[in-house]
């Protein structure tokens, strides 16, 4: 039977991709949501989340779509009620809550769940199978998009906690963390802030092991998602996102379901058997990024 979840957010990324994702799932319903201002057709729409907490006793498990900073509130009320929390990527807005929360988590017995989408992209699966036993020489990331286009409007990007270029930049380090036989640690970042903007437009990251990224959100044109990974004579090559993996020129097949019918299939087994999964690497290395990065004042933004 459909298990009844909660979203939390109604925006941008709730509407793309929870909404769909938990319409084709044999194993959630949606049964309510929290929003200030939006809502689903059809589905019964709150704005005050204690109350939908204390009147939907048969909702265990909340779906947290908020940009990062304000998530920690909320989630951190969803598992004092006892209830399940997704948390979309990146899971806060520091390292320290995302601890908070799961001790929070522990203490009550519920499930937590660190969502990064692009993990359960097609290709990734392979990439890590074929690296598993390899030992890397070298890589290169190139994350180039148009923030414009991607997140029209969304002023909180470049608020404190917004993370700016690292808001994508961070589906590519939640992919290299995950491929990788081994970790790598940042030795050096150059990180561009727009004069008038608190968050970096653009980063280039330079890791142990070889390990280059170049984050760029003014990306006009072709908008570039890929990697290479090099172990000796073989090379890895992960393209739109993670989506197609090609090794040594010939693309393998991929895993089947899309990434957020993916995360939602996970929640289920999660919630099943009682696990949690919190992995806080990929935003190690941008807390990392953001505390070594050489800074540099660039031209002001403007949406
Ligand atoms: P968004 O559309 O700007 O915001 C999502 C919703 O969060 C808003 O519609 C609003 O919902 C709620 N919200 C915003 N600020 C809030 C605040 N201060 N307090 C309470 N609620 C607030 O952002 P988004 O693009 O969906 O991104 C949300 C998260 O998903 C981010 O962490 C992002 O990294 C991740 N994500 C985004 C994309 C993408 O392509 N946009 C892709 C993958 C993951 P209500 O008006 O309903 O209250």
């Amino acid at each position: 039977m459909k298990k009844p979840i909660c979203l939390v957010g109604i925006g941008k990324i709730a509407i793309d991709q929870h909404v769909p994702a938990i319409a084709a799932s044999s194993d959630w319903t949606l049964a309510a949501t929290v929003s200030r201002a939006g809502h689903v057709d059809g589905v019964p729409a709150y704005d005050d989340f204690d109350k939908l907490l204390a009147e939907r006793q048969d909702i265990r498990v909340i779906s947290l779509c908020l940009p990062p900073v304000p998530r920690f509130d909320y989630a951190s009320r969803a598992i004092a009620a006892g209830r399940h929390v997704m948390l979309e990527k990146p899971p806060g807005a520091t390292l320290a809550e995302i601890h908070a929360l799961q001790a929070m988590a522990k203490t009550s017995g519920v499930s937590l769940f660190a969502t990064w989408h692009s993990r359960m992209a097609k290709g990734v699966a392979a990439a890590k199978a074929f690296l598993a036993d390899k030992v890397v020489t070298e890589g290169q990331i190139n994350w180039k998009e148009d923030v414009r286009r991607w997140h029209p409007n969304q002023e909180w990007v470049f608020e404190p906690g917004g993370m700016g270029v690292f808001d994508p930049g961070i589906n590519a380090l939640s992919i290299l963390t995950e491929i990788l036989p081994a970790p790598v640690h940042l030795r050096s970042a150059d990180l561009q802030f727009p004069e008038n903007r608190q968050t970096p437009i653009a980063a280039d990251l330079v890791f142990s092991g070889g390990v280059n990224a170049t984050f760029d959100w003014l990306k006009q044109g072709e908008q570039l998602w890929e990697m290479t990974i090099r172990a000796g004579d073989v090379l890895v090559n992960l393209r739109e996102g993670g989506n197609r993996c090609v090794i040594n020129g010939v693309e393998v097949a991929g895993t089947e379901l899309e990434e957020y019918p993916a995360l939602y299939a996970r929640m289920s087994d999660l919630v099943k058997d009682g696990g949690s999964d919190v992995d806080l690497a990929p935003m190690v290395h941008v807390a990392d990024a953001l505390t070594l990065g050489r800074r540099v004042i660039v031209a002001p933004f403007h949406f």
